[in-house]
């Protein structure tokens, strides 16, 4: 036995975190290191939401607690956002504010789960996903796809892996880790077979508008409106709006499981930081041209990675269509000598790249997939290119 919970030893901490948390103490140490480990835009908070922070905290209205669900004005902004920007339409009381979309995505589960329930998790999937479902007593079923397909997990498979146990499916489109975007068919048919199996649908659209080459992000309840009653939808303002360090999150759905959830919110954390709540109003009431901008920037980083990563021989990049990551296979470098080693897992390949070329990439093995790497884009384009040709400088030497 441990000196903690069972429940907490078995969590694995976060991986993305923590090769940013190494690249950065190499970084103190005077090491050049170049990071493509970190899941933030590297871009500032727009400056409209900066002054509408800095005007909320001398505003003593804002030196105490909220409603446990959020501000009655943030809630009433975010359902407008959600009918302007992917057209679904819901009440206030359907959303409940949250401390990042990291904690909508432990509420979620949490507020549904019964302990033994079984989740239908498609991989490869963003690392935080497997953990909130097991801490909240539920069972994770992975269901993988491989870049064969884009890392498109089909109906065919996702009805294999269902038991009389499934209580839901987590959806991620626009994808982290690989960037995939769901074409609306494929949201489509998916959506009418949850609908038909009577399951839950948990659906994390926090990269809806990170978008390229004319994709776009379908919203499940919007393809398949009878969903709707059965459908979580968590979003937030950190990638649309550069705001990763605010916390703001949100869940919505069906409004009695939300005030559920707003009820284990009051014990949980109480409510998210007033200031916070009135920047992510600021951003969800205001102008998209801020996200536009990104977009465009991530857009010219995505094609040059992709082009890059395909130059090295034993990387297989398919081209991400969303969010700000691409996912090649690495399989074919594993088990060659390199610097005196054979690194056998990509865990260790990393740590190798890292050592060796000062260069931070998360290994798949934190997304439920061995045998490839995150590599994140939110960096310089200068940084980016450098990063890549010292990996394809070291890995041109793997016997
Ligand atoms: N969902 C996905 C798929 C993510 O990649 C992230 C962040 O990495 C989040 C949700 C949550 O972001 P935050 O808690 O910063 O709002």
């Amino acid at each position: 036995s441990t000196r903690v919970s069972a429940r907490v030893a078995g969590i694995t901490p976060s991986a993305t975190l923590a090769v940013d948390a190494k690249a950065k103490a190499l970084r103190a140490e005077g090491r050049p290191v170049i990071g493509f480990g970190a899941g933030q835009p590297d871009f500032p908070t727009p400056e409209h939401i900066v002054e509408a922070a800095a005007a909320a905290v001398r505003d003593r209205a804002n030196h105490g607690y909220t409603a446990a669900a959020g501000l009655p004005e943030l809630r009433a902004a975010i359902a407008d956002k959600t009918l302007r920007d992917s057209g679904y339409r819901v009440d206030p009381a359907q959303v409940l504010v949250t401390n990042g979309g990291k904690q909508a995505v432990y509420s979620a589960f949490a507020t549904l789960l019964d302990p033994g329930d079984e989740v239908l998790l498609p991989a490869p999937f963003w690392t935080t996903y497997p953990e909130s479902i097991t801490l909240a007593g539920g069972i994770p079923v992975q269901v993988t796809a491989d870049e064969s397909t884009g890392y498109l997990v089909t109906v065919e498979q996702l009805a294999a892996a269902r038991t009389p146990r499934t209580k839901a499916l987590l959806f991620n489109s626009p994808a982290n880790p690989t960037g995939a975007v769901y074409p609306r068919e494929a949201v489509e048919a998916i959506g009418r077979w949850a609908h038909e199996q009577g399951i839950w649908v948990v659906t994390d659209e926090i990269y809806e508008h990170l978008v390229y080459d004319g994709a776009t992000a379908a919203s499940l309840p919007v393809v398949v409106p009878e969903l709707a009653d059965r459908t979580l939808v968590l979003n937030g303002v950190a990638k649309t709006y550069s705001m990763t360090g605010w916390r703001v999150g949100w869940m919505i759905g069906p409004s009695d499981v939300i005030a559920a959830a707003s009820g284990y919110q009051s014990h949980l954390c109480g409510n998210v930081a007033n200031v916070s709540q009135r920047a992510a109003l600021a951003a969800v009431a205001g102008p998209l041209d801020a996200v536009a901008r990104m977009r465009a920037a991530f857009d010219a980083r995505r094609r040059r990675i992709v082009s890059l990563l395909g130059e090295i021989p034993g990387v297989e990049c398919p081209t991400p269509e969303g969010a700000f990551y691409a996912y090649p296979s690495v399989r074919a470098l594993l088990g060659r000598p390199l610097r005196g080693q054979r690194p056998a897992s990509t865990v260790e390949l990393a740590e190798l790249i890292l050592r060796e070329a000062e260069v931070a990439v998360v290994p798949g093995e934190a997304f439920g997939t061995p045998g490839y790497f995150r590599f994140s884009y939110a960096l310089a384009e200068e940084e980016l290119v450098d990063g890549i040709a010292r990996v394809a400088r070291l890995l041109a030497e793997a016997g």
